[in-house]
């Protein structure tokens, strides 16, 4: 069995969140927690990169267009349709709009549990229900009623991979293998070591 420490997670950090000069702060928060970046690269993607990156999953039009439409239900409002893949052609139309506005930085965090840990620390889809101390809630006001008013995605800073299954599709579509470092970080040995040891010098 792989180690949980080898576990691998794609993060993208869209448009706005270059734009709003929030990159140190990002990498910041998924770094304090022990993850190790292991490949990192600015790219200015196509439009066919990024339809590739979401449907990737051959379930994601159809989760996204269910979960869109929860979203709705909840907020007492009516969805503008019922058919889920009706929902996300339209997401799709603005995702690709969104990032391909500007440059994107492409990485990938290596570290036990990394794909569900950095979904904690990034929040939920919108911004404005992310709880605090989340990246989309502390740093973004953006919901669903603006994205809707003015037809566009919501801006939420940044993509992480939503499960290992993704995270496995993802990667590579990002990054070539030779791309991703392999090394060590010293601070691996207190992580994850099975017992503490060489802390004290006699
Ligand atoms: P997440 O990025 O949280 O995994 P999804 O995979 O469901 O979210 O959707 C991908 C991206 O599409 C979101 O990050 C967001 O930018 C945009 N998006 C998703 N649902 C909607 C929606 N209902 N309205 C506008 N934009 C949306
Ligand atoms: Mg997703």
């Amino acid at each position: 069995m792989v180690h949980p420490k080898e576990e691998r997670t794609l993060v993208l950090l869209k448009p706005d969140a270059i734009q709003r000069a929030l990159m140190g702060e990002i990498i910041r928060r998924y770094e304090r927690l022990g993850l190790k970046l292991v490949g990192l690269k600015m790219v200015v993607p196509t439009e066919a990169q990024v339809e590739g990156h979401y449907t990737l999953d051959p379930n994601w039009r159809r989760i996204t267009g269910e979960k869109t439409i929860k979203s709705y239900r909840e907020r007492g409002l009516t969805p503008p349709s019922e058919d889920p893949h009706e929902i996300t052609a339209k997401i799709l139309k603005n995702l690709i709009k969104y990032l391909t506005a500007g440059p994107v930085i492409a990485m990938v965090w290596q570290g036990a549990h990394s794909v569900e840990l950095v979904r904690k620390i990034t929040g939920g889809t919108e911004p404005r229900s992310s709880p605090v101390g989340t990246i989309r809630g502390d740093f973004v006001p953006d919901s669903y009623v603006m994205s809707d008013n003015d037809d566009r995605a919501v801006r939420n800073l940044i993509h992480a991979s939503g499960t290992v299954d993704e995270a496995s599709m993802e990667i590579p579509h990002w990054f070539h293998a030779k791309e991703l470092i392999d090394y060590k970080v010293t601070h691996e040995d207190i992580l994850y070591a099975k017992e503490l040891q060489g802390i004290f010098t006699s």
